[in-house]
């Protein structure tokens, strides 16, 4: 068939030679930026990129990242352990604060973690970006100057994050209603107990702040055990209440892999009629919830890699495929299917829970797409291959694992 497939005009691009996931070798028709078609065999675009049977996934979604914080296009910085045994939230950002004093500008690092980001294959990004009286809104107006200047080359979600607290932090409220009408469309909360010590008083802001500017919500939610359990209970029932189904992540959410698996199984189920979904990174050194349990009571899972290269966390590169990797580890996933599941985690779930319209390699989609050097996706995650092609909205962003779109 002609590259003048779907409604008779020619496709800019046709790539040739292209492997699906489900083991088809089609060419893909790309046109205005979406999928155009998707046949055995197209010719006659106006460019043609032959792709020798490499794997064609649509493109990663970081449903996680920390832009502002990553010391990613910095001098490396040696991490800082905490003096306390146990970890504590709020001396890890005494810390950040003295570590990110010394770093280089908010906007040169978070470029160089984007830049990082979509040479991996990642097409979108849900960032939080700290919001309190001391940053202020520095850092948003840092993170939404990226977002416009990378706008051809990746979507950029971003989370007003109460990093220092919210009830417990006067003025965060305030800023963070500001942050919503200045351009963040999530509103963050972080550990209702744990760091406000005010459940109902924090949840009354986050849900409030949504319903006020018809935003999602994401809350980071470190709490252990029956208190983390019964603040997962509780955003599930503000969330049905609300009819926010589908628009509410819990990011962590540790408690769930804490407790008895009975005890987390009710409270999956109620996640699951409420609709929140929940966010995993597969922490190293932290229980996290069964991917696995979640699923199977009906919840949404998706991943993120979180802290990338900060004070946090020394580790990372920004590369979904490494994160589903990881994930798939850590629940000691071993089939294709399972494999298939942790990909699934870092691109349709993650796209489902972000509300991003038209995900995937189908017609009619916007052209986001990555091309791995893998025979099948099981292959993709085990072994994270070099990326040949970073796509976006049909436009070349990334050749041969380089970022190639300023
Ligand atoms: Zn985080």
């Amino acid at each position: 068939m002609s590259g003048a497939a779907a409604g008779g005009a020619v496709c800019d691009t046709v790539l040739t030679g292209a492997l699906l996931a489900d083991g088809r070798r089609v060419s893909i028709g790309i046109r205005d930026g979406r999928i155009a078609a998707i046949d055995a065999s197209l010719a006659g675009g106006r460019e043609e990129i032959a792709l020798g049977g490499a794997l064609v996934l649509p493109g990663l979604v970081d449903a996680h990242i920390h832009l502002d914080k990553s010391l990613v296009g910095d001098a490396w910085q040696p991490h800082r352990p905490g003096k306390s045994l146990t970890f504590s939230v709020m001396e890890r950002v005494a810390i950040e604060a003295e570590i990110l004093t010394r770093a280089a500008p908010v906007e040169e690092r978070a470029a160089a973690l984007v830049e990082m980001a979509v040479a991996r294959g990642t097409t979108h990004l849900r960032s939080h970006v700290d919001i309190d009286p001391v940053t202020g809104l520095r850092s948003l107006h840092a993170v939404l100057a990226v977002r416009e200047r990378y706008q051809d080359a990746v979507s950029i979600q971003v989370v007003a994050f109460p990093q220092r607290g919210l009830v417990s932090c006067p003025g965060t409220g305030e800023l963070m209603d500001a942050a919503l009408r200045e351009g963040a469309e999530v509103v963050g909360g972080l550990d209702p107990a744990g760091v406000d010590h005010d459940v109902a008083g924090q949840l009354d802001v986050v849900f409030g702040l949504a319903e006020r500017h018809g935003a999602r919500v994401d809350i980071h939610l470190h709490d252990a055990g029956a208190e983390g359990l019964a603040e997962l209970d509780e955003i599930a029932r503000r969330t049905r209440a609300l009819g926010m189904a589908g628009r509410v992540n819990v990011s962590h959410a540790y408690a769930l892999g804490m407790v008895p698996r009975a005890d987390a199984q009710r409270t999956a189920e109620r996640l699951a009629g409420a609709g929140v979904s929940i966010l995993t990174n597969a922490p190293g050194n932290h229980a996290y919830p069964s991917v696995r349990q979640l699923r199977a009571a009906g919840v949404t899972v998706i991943a993120g890699n979180d802290n990338i290269r900060d004070a946090w966390w020394p580790y990372g590169d920004a590369d979904m495929l490494e994160r589903a990797m990881l994930i798939g580890y850590g629940s000691g996933f071993l089939t294709d299917e399972e494999l298939g599941v942790a990909l699934d985690l870092a691109t349709e779930s993650a796209a489902r829970a972000l509300g991003i319209a038209d995900y995937g390699v189908r017609v009619g989609a916007p052209a986001d797409l990555v091309v791995v050097a893998a025979r099948n996706v099981p292959e993709a995650v085990v072994a994270r291959p070099p990326r040949s092609h970073v796509f976006k909205a049909g436009r070349r962003v990334a050749q041969a694992g380089t970022f190639i779109c300023r």
